[in-house]
């Protein structure tokens, strides 16, 4: 008889066989339709072997109902979701999730019904209609969508549908996408671009596994060096995946794109509309869509014929997924190609230090863009020791500083001053009795946010309004700030100086595509004199006239212990410092500090990157932590604080006795209550040779915890909380 194993997206349900009906073929990947009690479900064909199950006899195989219309996985794409799987202890069915993330792709019509405002006005209105007809200007889409934007019921939406307010568009979802054209506008290379994109075109004509890094100053043209070998890749018909830590820097991207290409790149990422999601997605499968340019989750797509995956800022820690599947999906990138043989760069101006050993280790290929495009100047670095010049009491801005910005004022020029923390302070206390606002569900202090009035966390997304008098003892207006936040230190520089335009970036301020956009198109008018901005203004953009970059807090990032924080205090100050000075004017950075003496911080002010990677690789092997060594973490929480303490004893107590792992806890994590859950934390750190997930796939397996009790596993862990 004819049988087939399928994977299916729920992992309690394990793989399940059927029987395939006469005059169905399945080949292996398919996508199809079985029969689950009552109810349908999707699966994979996969192959028997490699998903091992109970035998079911053959009587009692039910028939598959359907192969879906969608090309079936391929042979490389199944085995890099069983090396994801595996390699971070998650399940078949989460990796194999991410591969699918369009339901709507696998069956349904080829045209859907949107909505638009038609112009007419209603008989009648009301408050939720004058609501719904404000927020839908210029928008099209279906009802759900819709009200979800508007934020109103699909009822009233579909009262202003029978009025004619909202008039109906057919719209074919399968639409095709302008085609990009590899000789639109070519872009002169220099000699040493150009030598690069040689290269690179060479890794994608030859069509084999090829890992590269792109190791490039900030404004060497890493991105115009690449899109040569993308443009090889259109020529051969074959497609490009562009992963871009944050989604904040596609706008910028999608612009060059066009310009050199004469058509942008496909977009993916989490917010996309769904019918957006089913027209990409099935343009991928497909391969119509020649580039994708999109943050991690695009790299599970089922791209038809793969022949180069760009990584982009790739020591950037937002490749690495901290809920769902623990991915990296920059060394998953590296995987794809592998498995798929073809090129993958690796482009930053700070690569991380395991991808620096890798090419040191001539694992990796590594091409070098030394200086600046066009002659520009890398910026001149100097320390403001904070020890010796003071700000004022109750200000952050040192008057080295401010002298600097008072100077760019006046040549109209522009500043950017960088602090990683979001709203306006980091901690609010009462002055009368001592009480600090924490998170009721997370142990974390609330984030004053002035423009916003409230105290957010920012750990789960609580909100409350300050309140008026203490929540502890009563006194009124009693509450004051400790510390700067972003939003503290913009009124600073408009007390500093009144004249300055003064605009925050951060992820509260540019929180939508068009925000960003927004954003960048008042900077290069010179309609802003100085942006305060988070981490999110440290890469992608480029501005001329901004000439001198101020780092409010170097040492922010020290503080917080985890593995990696010398290593990313150096990219993000040195990545900063990289938005100084790319025009013809000369950049200055300012990095102001209490710890001028640290290595990392020495390092920056010499413009030493060889300093620093030496002594962090010496620091790193000592330890052994990455990536001499590796670190893994698990994670236990539970709603009840006992029942999580219970279950981290039990499997501390169960702790494998293994000669290249050591295990350290279980303790209370660091955010020892987040969203509500109480977690502890063990951190297993182990010999490279050593076969972490195995033991810790046995380890766990044997035992059993309550329904309550959550169990993650975090393999090459970046977040220490
Ligand atoms: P990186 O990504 O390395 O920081 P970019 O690719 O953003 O550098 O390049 C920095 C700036 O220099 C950009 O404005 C870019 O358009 C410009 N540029 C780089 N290479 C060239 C070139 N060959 N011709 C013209 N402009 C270039
Ligand atoms: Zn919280």
């Amino acid at each position: 008889m004819n049988r087939v194993r399928l994977l299916v997206f729920n992992a309690a349900l394990g793989p399940l066989d059927y029987r395939v009906p006469d005059g169905m073929t399945v080949e292996p990947g398919a996508m199809v339709l079985a029969p689950l009690g009552p109810r349908q479900i999707v699966g994979i064909a996969w192959e028997e072997d490699r998903l091992p199950t109970e035998p079911v006899a053959d009587a009692k195989l039910r028939p598959l109902l359907q192969v879906l219309p969608v090309p079936p996985v391929s042979f490389e794409l199944r085995r890099l979701i069983e090396w994801t799987a595996d390699y971070y202890c998650a399940s078949l069915a989460s990796v194999a999730r991410m591969v699918i993330a369009s339901g709507g792709a696998l069956s349904g019509p080829r045209t859907t019904t949107e909505y638009r405002l038609s112009g007419l006005e209603p008989d009648r209105m009301t408050a939720k209609r004058e609501q719904a007809m404000d927020a839908l200007q210029g928008e099209q889409a279906t009802i759900r969508e819709l009200a979800e934007l508007a934020d109103v019921s699909d009822g009233v939406l579909r009262g202003l549908v029978n009025q004619g307010v909202l008039e109906p568009v057919e719209v074919d979802i399968d639409r095709p996408y302008p085609k990009a054209d590899p000789g639109h506008a070519q872009v002169e290379l220099s000699a040493v671009q150009q030598d690069v994109a040689a290269e690179l075109v060479t890794a994608v004509e030859k069509r084999e596994f090829a890992p590269i890094l792109l190791d490039g100053v900030t404004g060497s043209g890493k991105t115009e060096t690449y899109f040569e070998p993308i443009a090889a890749a259109l020529r051969a018909k074959r497609q490009t995946l562009v992963l871009l830590p944050e989604i904040a820097l596609t706008e910028a991207f999608l612009r060059r794109f066009e310009d050199r290409f004469g058509a942008p790149p496909i977009v993916w990422h989490s917010s996309l509309k769904s019918t957006e999601r089913r027209r990409a997605w099935r343009a991928i499968a497909e391969g119509r869509a020649q580039v994708v340019v999109g943050a991690r989750s695009a790299l599970f797509l089922p791209y038809a014929a793969l022949g180069l995956i760009v990584v982009d800022e790739a020591h950037e820690i937002s490749f690495k997924q901290d809920d769902g599947v623990r991915y990296n999906a920059r060394d998953v990138a590296v995987m794809r190609a592998r498995f798929e043989g073809i090129p993958v760069v690796l482009a930053s101006a700070t690569p991380a230090l395991e991808t620096m050993q890798m090419a040191e280790s001539g694992t990796y290929r590594k091409l070098d863009l030394p200086s600046r495009f066009g002659g520009a100047q890398m910026p001149d670095i100097k320390l403001v020791n904070l020890t010796e010049e003071k700000p004022e009491p109750g200000r952050w801005l040192a008057p080295p500083l401010t002298r600097e910005m008072f100077k760019r004022l006046e040549k109209q020029e522009q500043t950017l001053l960088f602090l990683n923390r979001r709203g306006y302070a980091p901690l609010t206390l009462c002055r009368n009795c001592g009480f600090r606002f924490q998170c009721d569900n997370c142990s974390a202090w609330l984030v004053e946010h002035r423009f916003s009035r409230k105290l957010a966390c920012h750990h789960c997304g609580h909100e409350t309004a300050p309140p008026a008098t203490c929540p502890e003892c009563g006194e009124k207006d009693c509450l004051v700030a400790c510390g700067p936040g972003v939003e503290r230190i913009a009124d600073e520089v408009a007390e500093i100086l009144p004249d300055a335009r003064v605009a925050v970036a951060t992820s509260d301020t540019l929180s939508s595509p068009e925000k960003a956009a927004q954003f960048v198109a008042s900077a290069e008018a010179k309609e802003i004199d100085v942006i305060v901005g988070t981490q999110l203004v440290t890469k992608g953009f480029h501005f001329p006239d901004l000439t001198l970059v101020g780092v409010v807090d170097a040492d922010l990032g020290l503080e917080g212990g985890d593995l990696r924080a010398a290593e990313r205090t150096y990219q993000q100050v040195a990545q900063v410092a990289g938005r100084a000075g790319r025009g013809e004017k000369p950049g200055e950075v300012l990095i102001q500090t209490r710890h001028p003496e640290a290595p990392v911080i020495a390092a920056l002010a010499d413009g030493d990157r060889d300093a620093f990677y030496e002594a962090e690789t010496e620091a790193r092997r000592h330890a052994g932590a990455p990536p001499f060594g590796r670190w893994a973490a698990i994670i236990v929480s539970s709603e009840d604080e006992a029942e999580a303490k219970e279950a981290a004893r039990a499997i501390g107590g169960t702790r494998p006795d293994h000669p290249e792992i050591a295990v350290l806890g279980p303790a209370p994590a660091p955010m020892a209550l987040l969203r509500g859950r109480y977690r502890y934390r063990l951190l297993l750190n182990a010999r490279r040779s050593a076969q972490v997930q195995d033991v810790i796939r046995q380890w766990l397996g044997q035992l059993q915890f309550p329904r309550g009790v959550r169990v993650s596993v975090d393999i090459d862990p970046y977040s220490f909380v």
